[in-house]
């Protein structure tokens, strides 16, 4: 399931991971860092926080969702929105691509070479894509 994705990185290298990306590494996101990659697996906010306060219930919800926000925005991890409901927060910042279950909820990373787009539209002036993320929608044939 998490064949692509990154290795999981060890609570003592977190620091270092965390300055490399201009982010200065208070003990509570160190936590929150942990929780995203020693499993390095898709988790929503609350799952997130449940995991931290597995050790430390102290940790808000409001702390939790403002750490995951500048993890984002340094680029530590990357969002996946599999609607507005289902947000996602996903360790491997490599470019690639993911199946959603409808079912079990389960999101699982599709490599991106596995993947190809065809037949985009002409871009508007100016501009030139960024990136490409696909979901694809799964669910039981029965
Ligand atoms: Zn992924």
């Amino acid at each position: 399931m998490a064949a692509i994705s990154p290795t999981p990185i060890p609570r003592a290298d977190l620091s270092e991971r965390l300055r490399s990306h201009g982010i200065a590494p208070t003990h509570q996101r160190i936590e929150i860092a942990n929780a995203l990659f020693s499993r390095c697996e898709h988790q929503s906010a609350d799952q997130i926080m449940a995991t931290v306060n597995l050790h430390h219930s102290e940790t808000s919800k409001a702390t939790v969702y403002n750490t995951l926000r500048l993890f984002l925005e340094k680029g530590l991890v990357r969002e996946v929105i599999v609607d507005p409901s289902k947000v996602f927060y996903d360790p491997n910042t490599a470019p690639h691509h993911h199946f959603y279950n409808m079912v079990s909820g389960e999101l699982t990373d599709i490599p991106a070479d596995s993947l190809q787009v065809f037949g985009l539209p002409t871009l508007p002036v100016g501009m030139m894509t960024d990136s490409i993320d696909v979901i694809v929608r799964i669910r039981p044939q029965f």
